[in-house]
């Protein structure tokens, strides 16, 4: 019973009651169309069920929020363990997130600084020592020769009070009683003996003198006077926290300290402690921005105290020694190591020498440290820096780092649910993710991936499609079953891809290179090695290269930025370059992302692509709405007039949770009709307008094949895969994948004017390989009407039918950002430098 999961009746979304067992403790893939319910199964059913159960078993604390948690709708599941869910939404708002501290390689790093790291003087950047009683005595002696001459004493002081409010009638009495006769306080001299009275409400700084010794005593190699000195440095060191101060007649004074301090420039170190290193902690973090590192929050100007670094000027001189092949005299700090690509860091933590001692101490600590660096590695994601602020991070890399992190967590009994891990991954990467995928499985966790990769269904132990066809037309489950052994299932589409039997076609011919064309020079932000690069017009172009090589630097800070600019006046600014030639021959960028359309639960598939406003007309020019005199705004959601008003039109009204996501409730006056009774009584062809709002696109492009302006704009819904949406479903529960469809039909029933260049960035993620096919006729279309499309991609399918491809790379981060070759498929297929052309060659044939 305990080495599967059984889930027993689901119904969440389109799901159509389905039953079905996992097998635990192994890696499961989900396939099938985009919309055909996988994450309706992986994420709403399994994984929220998991959850609850996995709060149920916190504390009391959790636990009151448990009858909050929605119950996914479904019979029953047996045999689930806790369950966590990696997916690429990114989670951390914190600002100051980077990828060291949400790895938790920084803690470490604190750690091993503090027990390691090696202070050097701010001012004279000499390592620095705690001083013992004994060098303590040679400073000072050291520093009654020469200039001070013969004359007067050397003064111990050990402070006692620094800068604070107070009478201290108590703590003078009490120095005055163990024998102590003189006080400086504020910088004047006391005695003791004599009635002092403080402001009570003022700063005071008081410093007792422990001892008074005569220079000439201490310059003929007295040996009493020696010990006597002593004695004061210790009972000053002991009383003063610490620290000694010494005043010589001249009126120059020093600190020395017991901790850290340099002998030299009396420069006296805070403890060096975890805390010293963290940006977060007032103990560490630079004085003046408070560990922002810019001048202010949200500008873009540096700190002038840090410039950037962030920790306060100790901080950044506590060093661990450079690799044994650096020249370089001074070592690393914690920021120099933060700089450090996971690469870099990777190499640096393998060579460095440490004593024995020091690997003594530091050994647990830097094996984490590595191990998370590994994991790293392992996951593709070498050229990050460890600086890189989190939110700058793509879905897919946040998305790999926290399975990094998961694998290195080694929790074991698990169950991880994760959505297209490979997305942002070149082929050349799959196997190590996959293999780290395996890892988690062989710690004794079930991994269930909704992934449409087939490197990745391949190396799986189970997989699962479910289908078969999208949204209402899906729910079930088509195939189930052990690898390869599925493989052989004729009712499987993913299947029928793998053997073969269905495929991408190469195109018979390529567009021939035009002349015009979009001229990038001198392109230098982020990592591009001051690169030309000419994106030819009215073809169909990938933009290709390994992760981190500057793909999207290069099309979308860039090209498209700048684009935006000179046509709109978009004042977002573009990446560095010195000129972009060519905007001339087009009129229009647009940019189809997977961004949701709209940002309200109003918008939805009827209104985004203008279908609605005559929908709404067509209902207000019927007979009975033209006899009761309901005008166009009746049949609005929006503005009050014919909508249900207790929900706004929304159909649901929210309630507010406390520290969970708000939930939502249908409306108990409209029962979710989102519009008044009156309203609902007007029929076009024997349907109200709430009616029309639940049709799917399919059933609503035959209801209104009469009606070219409605007829037409659904038609390109249907086009791109998306009949089976609802006209009315709001924009908010509409997939990535689904969204960015949305905006493509709408591209696509504007009228032409062939001079638009449209800019895709990974447009197959969350498509199956049947969906691949179809936005491929959709946007080679696009192209055909004179129009340029631009797609970073690392789906070859995508890849191999494109015009004209820019490979990018060699590698990632700084070993990328070079052209590696501009060509046609062909071309690239041939050049041996190229990953992307490696792999394409087997395509190609
Ligand atoms: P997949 O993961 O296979 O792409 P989903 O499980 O996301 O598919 O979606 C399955 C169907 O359920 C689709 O028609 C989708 O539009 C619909 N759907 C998804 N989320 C919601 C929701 N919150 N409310 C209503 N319908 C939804
Ligand atoms: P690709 O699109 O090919 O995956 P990117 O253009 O996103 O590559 O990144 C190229 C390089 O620039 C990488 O080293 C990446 O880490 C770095 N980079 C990208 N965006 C930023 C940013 N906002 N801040 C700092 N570095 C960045
Ligand atoms: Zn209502």
């Amino acid at each position: 019973m305990n080495d599967k999961i059984i889930i027993k009746g689901a119904r969440e979304h389109n799901l159509k009651n389905i039953t079905l067992e996992i097998p635990r403790n192994q890696l499961v893939t989900i396939t099938g169309l985009s919309g055909s319910g996988k994450s309706s199964l992986a994420f709403d059913t399994i994984f929220a069920e998991g959850q609850r159960r996995y709060v149920e078993s916190l504390s009391a604390y959790a636990r009151q929020f448990l009858g909050q948690m929605e119950k996914p709708d479904v019979d029953e599941i047996e045999g689930l363990s806790p369950a966590i869910s990696i997916d690429q939404k990114a989670h951390s708002a914190n600002p100051r997130s980077t990828v060291a501290t949400i790895t938790e390689i920084y803690d470490y790093l604190r750690v091993l600084y503090a027990r390691v790291g090696k202070p050097h003087c701010v001012k004279c950047k000499k390592e620095i020592e705690k001083l013992s009683n004994e060098q303590m005595v040679d400073v000072v002696l050291k520093g009654t020769g020469g200039t001070q001459g013969t004359k007067g004493a050397v003064k111990i002081l050990a402070p006692v009070v620094l800068g604070r409010k107070g009478e201290y009638y108590q703590l003078l009495y009490d120095l005055y009683n163990s024998g102590f006769a003189r006080v400086r306080i504020d910088g004047q001299l006391f005695d003791l003996s004599q009635q002092i009275k403080l402001k009570k409400y003022q700063q005071h700084t008081i410093e007792v003198v422990v001892d008074s010794i005569p220079v000439s005593s201490l310059m003929s190699d007295d040996k009493e006077a020696r010990q006597r000195l002593a004695d004061a440095l210790e009972t000053a060191v002991r009383r003063g926290n610490d620290v000694a101060i010494i005043a010589y007649p001249d009126g120059t004074e020093r600190m020395l300290s017991s901790k850290f301090s340099c002998p030299d420039d009396g420069f006296a170190f805070p403890e060096i402690e975890p805390r010293l290193f963290s940006f977060n902690s007032p103990y560490g973090a630079c004085q003046v921005c408070h560990g922002l590192g810019t001048a202010e929050l949200f500008s873009e100007e540096l700190c002038g105290a840090c410039t950037g670094d962030r920790l306060r000027p100790e901080a950044l001189h506590v060093w661990l020694p450079r690799s044994s092949a650096s020249t370089d005299t001074s070592g690393l700090s914690i920021v120099d190591i933060s700089r450090m690509s996971i690469e870099a860091a990777t190499e640096y933590f393998r060579s460095v020498q440490f004593s024995e001692r020091e690997q003594e101490i530091t050994g647990p600590v830097l094996k984490e440290v590595v191990n998370r660096l590994q994991f790293m590695m392992d996951v593709g994601l070498h050229y990050l820096a460890l600086n890189r602020m989190a939110g700058t991070l793509s879905g897919g890399e946040a998305q790999r780092i926290r399975l990094a992190s998961q694998v290195g967590s080694r929790l074991v009994g698990a169950l991880y649910v994760l959505d297209e891990p490979t997305i942002g991954l070149h082929q050349r990467d799959n196997d190590r993710l996959i293999e780290t995928l395996l890892q988690l499985r062989d710690l004794g966790n079930t991994v269930l991936v909704v992934e449409h990769d087939e490197d990745t269904i391949r190396a799986s132990d189970y997989m699962v499609e479910i289908g078969p066809g999208a949204g209402v037309h899906g729910g079930f489950v088509v195939a189930a079953g052990r690898t390869p052994d599925v493989f052989k299932d004729k009712n499987s589409l993913t299947a029928a891809y793998l053997r073969g039997d269905k495929k991408i076609e190469v195109p018979e011919t390529r567009r021939k290179a035009g002349k015009d064309s979009i001229k990038i020079r001198g392109a230098s932000e982020n990592n591009l090695k001051n690169i030309d690069v000419d994106i030819p017009l009215r073809r169909f172009v990938c933009v290709t290269g390994v992760s981190g090589s500057g793909k999207s630097t290069l099309a979308y800070d860039t090209m498209y930025k700048e684009l935006a600019r000179r046509l709109y006046g978009s004042k977002d600014r573009p990446g560095k370059h010195t000129a972009v030639l060519g905007a001339e021959y087009i009129d229009k960028t647009v940019l189809i992302d997977q961004g949701a359309i709209g940002r309200t639960p109003r918008s939805n598939p009827a209104t985004y692509t203008g279908c609605w406003g005559p929908i709404r007309e067509i209902f207000a020019a019927t007979e009975e709405a033209r006899f009761r005199g309901y005008k166009v705004g009746r049949f609005s959601f929006n503005v009050p007039g014919g909508r249900c008003e207790s929900c706004e039109g929304h159909g649901t009204t929210a309630i507010e949770m406390h520290f969970l996501p708000t939930v939502y409730v249908t409306c108990d006056v409209c029962k979710g009709k989102r519009f008044e009774r009156e309203t609902l009584e007007i029929l076009f062809k024997e349907k109200n307008v709430f009616q029309v709002l639940q049709m799917t696109v399919e059933e609503a492009t035959e209801f209104f094949s009469e009606i070219p302006v409605v007829h037409d704009k659904l038609k390109t819904l249907n086009e791109v895969g998306l009949g089976y949406l609802r006209l009315g479903q709001s924009a908010t529960t509409l997939s990535g994948g689904e969204a960015q469809r949305v905006k493509l039909a709408s591209e696509l029933s504007k009228r032409a004017t062939g001079r638009t260049l449209y800019l895709l960035d990974e447009p197959t993620t969350g498509l199956h390989f049947e969906d691949v096919k179809r936005l491929l006729e959709v946007l080679h279309k696009l192209v055909d009407k004179g129009n340029t499309v631009v797609v970073i991609e690392h789906n070859l399918d995508v890849i191999k039918t494109a015009d004209w491809l820019i490979d990018l790379g060699p590698e990632g981060g700084d070993k990328g950002g070079t052209l590696v070759m501009a060509g046609t498929p062909e071309d690239i297929a041939r050049h041996a430098k190229s990953y992307t052309g490696q792999y394409l060659k087997r395509m190609l044939k």
